[in-house]
């Protein structure tokens, strides 16, 4: 072993020494206790979790995972609930704004998800190409990605976009375009307006959007029950 060779080979073992007991079995920094989120917050009060509902009052809720029909066939939370980090709410209050003006709005899909159900989702349909990793964790897991669809303001029907939520088709991939005119014009009209608020599509599923900003916002596994009550006492 060269010199070189040698020093990495200390580094990475005192690394493993200093963090190795807060990774999981993947290697992941999971925050997995309100106190751990709680110290991130102090730092950065941007980091702390909202109610998607209370930054925008007329959105429509059909979290998929808080019933059974969906493509898991599996109820995952425990209720209809979709918080996600601050800077992400107030986004999409403007997403939610300027569609408003067209008559239109959101229905939110899903939103924070904590990284063991991400971990059972994979476990459930172990597809590498749609389900977020287990070993990456999802943006989900941050609390910084949503899943979501443009509706009707006033009947609050969902348009008509190239699949269902959780279809896991070619026809899903946000750049397909074998598909009726009005599929493809609602979503890049929905693609569009979420950009322009600092949302990013997923490549293969066109309800999925990423928010990015300079923050790098933690994995959590903590439950939802157990975020909401805290941001309910602030
Ligand atoms: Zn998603």
């Amino acid at each position: 072993m060269n010199k070189i060779a040698f020093a990495i080979a200390v580094l990475l073992f005192l690394n493993r020494g200093v963090f190795g007991q807060s990774s999981n079995s993947y290697g992941l920094e999971i925050l997995t206790s309100l106190e751990e989120y709680r110290q991130t917050v102090a730092l950065d009060s941007n980091k702390r979790f909202v109610r998607i509902v209370d930054y925008l009052p007329n959105v429509i809720m059909d979290i998929k995972y808080a019933g059974k029909e969906n493509v898991f066939y599996t109820q995952l939370y425990p209720r209809e609930i979709a918080i996600c980090r601050l800077p992400v709410a107030k986004a999409l209050a403007e997403v939610q704004k300027e569609l408003n003006e067209q008559n239109l709005g959101l229905k939110i899909y899903d939103g924070y998800r904590p990284y063991s159900i991400t971990v059972k989702m994979f476990e459930i349909l172990p597809d590498t190409v749609y389900m977020g990793l287990p070993w990456q964790g999802s943006k989900h897991n941050r609390g910084i990605a949503l899943d979501l669809t443009l509706v009707d303001l006033e009947t609050g029907q969902e348009l008509k976009m190239p699949t269902p939520f959780d279809a896991l088709v070619y026809a899903s991939h946000p750049e397909f375009m074998k598909l009726p005119e009005v599929a493809i014009r609602n979503r890049e009209l929905l693609k569009g307006t979420m950009k322009k608020h600092g949302f990013t599509v997923d490549p293969v599923e066109w309800w999925h959007y990423n928010y990015i900003d300079n923050r790098v916002y933690e994995l959590l596994d903590i439950s939802i029950d157990e975020l909401e009550k805290s941001i309910l006492k602030n």
